[in-house]
């Protein structure tokens, strides 16, 4: 029955694309005038220089998704099949780009992938038909396979907390083909810019070399593993998440595709320490407690794997 209704709201949005094509901008919709900083949305100054300089790429936004307009054509394009309305929304970004008066010429344009499965039940990837407009406008190449979704991940519209949303697409990209990426710029298009997790992941394996740092609670603690088993019951983490948990072995494995790894374990028995570090004397009495740590980790070096931080440090140079 859902099928069904399903393919009839999609029916409804081809007729209504038929009957009502949007080729052209509708009326009262503010652009912006610059480029942001993604890491605090500042305006940017001559779009040029940016106040996080650790930001991995400037944020270009058309409009407010404030304006019930563009939140309409989005969510008709994204679930009632309004695949015209890409077009509208190409449009705007068109325009967008333009007044920046910023020069494109060594640009490729990617959509930000959805998984397989996701593409396959909506039928397209919005976030294609939308740079595809913007690619056959600017002349540029369109590089719809350079990136694709590895895994399935929640819909980041429905994980609230910041770090979840982080968490929830840790590593969920590859890119087919590194060496097209060296000295390459890009212009990545999504319908809806929100936490700036997706750009900022998608960012990361864009960039060849560099080193990536994570903080994991390795899969051997038997605390972690509880609460993993109870956000798993409660579908905060995905079963592919669930089963991708780093072990220690898998620093062995890491060691073969990156040229240092530097593992370093925290909190064994201070774990007991960190509820009271805030407390008046509690930095004192953590600090204490990880030395404890450091000499139980020294003469028996088969518990580290049990400390509930592991920080590692992956670096290719
Ligand atoms: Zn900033």
């Amino acid at each position: 029955m859902h099928k069904v209704i399903e393919l009839a709201e999609k029916v409804k949005g081809w007729v209504l694309d038929i009957l009502f094509p949007i080729s052209s901008l509708p009326v009262g919709i503010k652009l912006n005038q610059t480029l942001f900083c993604p890491t605090c949305r500042a305006r940017l100054p001559n779009n040029t220089k940016i106040c996080h300089k650790k930001s991995q790429y400037k944020l270009g936004a058309a409009s407010s998704y404030s304006d019930a307009k563009i939140r309409r054509l989005i969510w008709q394009l994204k679930y009632r099949g309004r695949t015209g309305n890409s077009v509208c929304l190409g449009i705007l970004l068109t325009d967008y780009l333009k007044n920046l008066g910023i020069n494109l010429k060594n640009y490729s344009v990617i959509p930000v992938p959805i998984s397989k499965n996701r593409e396959q039940k909506r039928g397209y990837n919005h976030a294609k038909l939308i740079a595809k407009i913007i690619s056959g406008n600017f002349n540029l190449p369109l590089e719809e396979e350079m990136i694709f979704k590895n895994r399935e991940t929640l819909p980041q519209a429905e994980v609230k907390d910041w770090e979840e949303r982080k968490k929830n697409l840790k590593d969920c990209f590859s890119i087919t083909d590194a060496a097209k990426v060296k000295n390459k710029n890009f212009i990545i298009v999504d319908d809806v810019f929100t936490s700036g997790a997706t750009l900022n992941e998608i960012a990361r394996v864009l960039k060849p070399g560099g080193f990536l740092i994570g903080i994991e609670t390795l899969a051997h603690h038997p605390l972690a593993n509880l609460k993993r088993r109870l956000n798993r019951r409660c579908g905060v983490r995905t079963d592919w998440a669930a089963s991708h948990i780093m072990k220690i072995n898998d620093f062995k494995t890491a060691n073969q595709y990156f040229n240092a790894v530097e593992i370093r374990f925290f909190h064994f028995i201070s774990l007991v320490a960190i509820p009271f570090q805030n407390l008046p004397g509690g930095s004192l009495f953590v600090k204490i407690m990880n030395n404890i740590d450091k000499i139980i980790f020294l003469l028996f070096p088969f518990l580290k794997r049990y400390g509930f931080k592991s920080v590692f440090i992956l670096i290719k140079k």
